[in-house]
């Protein structure tokens, strides 16, 4: 693959091991006065390791609309294409994500656009859990009402977002997507104990569930499985293109769905040896397994 060029600090020595750095002058001017170099780094790209596909149902638990859309509808869509049962399963409906609606009538137009996202995709289970847009606290609450959701859909795979402090590099993951992933590694231990949330298991007639053998997160800086998304990559992007009120919101001049999502498929796709491809972070749910 060619040079990824990466800026660095004069003082850089080169990267990793296994970077091969050429240093060029120039001309910008560093944060702390000095110049700064462009350091071509000639690396082939850590390869990534097939996700495991022996499994018949999965739940995708995420803070927001559109968030799977930005990393894993794709291979959703591969998925549910293989004969899959993959559910949706929205914390919040996204209401606080649009600055020119109310968050009464944004509520609606997301949860609208959510279920034709997915649809896309081949999803047409989707969940709202009615907690607050923006304002995510991680904690009990929020793991009962995710443990309550894998208890009822029985997964064997949970899938949600990065929920690290960046996407990698500098740029900020945010609060919700935070909470979310936490919460989601722990509710998927609390929903195989019947003692814990047990007015679930005693009077909502919920049973318990441990068959979750793994959680993956799209999104994460630190990936190292993936999936070949080439044949379903179209399918995708008119599942992003489906927020279309939501993208719209955001104000970003010239976004394009197949631009972005192109960008990181083919990146990915050549850690795989394929045109494109989704990257997970995958954690595995048994004990000292
Ligand atoms: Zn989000």
């Amino acid at each position: 693959m060619s040079p990824v060029p990466v800026w660095a600090p004069d003082d850089a020595r080169g990267g990793r091991p296994g970077q091969e750095a050429v240093r060029k002058r120039a001309g910008r001017a560093g944060p702390a006065g000095g110049w700064w170099h462009a350091v071509l780094v000639a690396e082939t790209p850590e390869p990534l390791t097939p996700l495991d596909e022996s499994w018949e149902r999965a739940l995708c638990v995420v803070a927001h609309p559109d968030d799977l859309e930005f990393g894993a509808a794709a291979a959703v869509a591969r998925w549910t294409g293989q004969g899959k049962s993959v559910a949706y399963c929205m914390v919040t409906s996204g209401e606080a994500g649009i600055d020119g609606m109310d968050p009464d009538e944004c509520r609606r137009v997301r949860e609208e656009e959510q279920r034709r996202s997915a649809a896309v995709v081949g999803v047409d289970v989707v969940e709202f859990l009615g907690q607050p847009d923006g304002v995510l606290d991680y904690g009990v609450p929020l793991r009962e009402v995710i443990a309550a959701a894998v208890r009822r859909h029985r997964p064997e795979i949970v899938i949600t977002g990065n929920f690290h402090d960046t996407w990698g590099g500098a740029s900020l993951n945010q609060a919700d997507h935070i909470a979310v992933g936490r919460a989601v590694l722990d509710a998927v231990r609390d929903a195989g104990n019947r003692w814990i949330f047990r007015e679930q298991v005693e009077g909502d007639g919920l049973e318990p569930w441990g068959g979750v053998r793994e959680v993956w997160a799209f999104g994460s800086p630190r990936s190292g499985h993936g999936v070949d998304t080439s044949e379903t990559f179209e399918a995708g992007v008119a599942s992003l293109e489906a927020h279309r009120a939501y993208i719209d919101g955001l104000g970003w001049e010239h976004f394009d769905a197949r631009e972005f999502l192109e960008g990181n498929a083919r990146q990915t796709g050549q850690r795989m040896g394929v045109a494109f491809a989704a990257a997970f972070e995958v954690f595995a749910m048994g004990w000292g397994g």
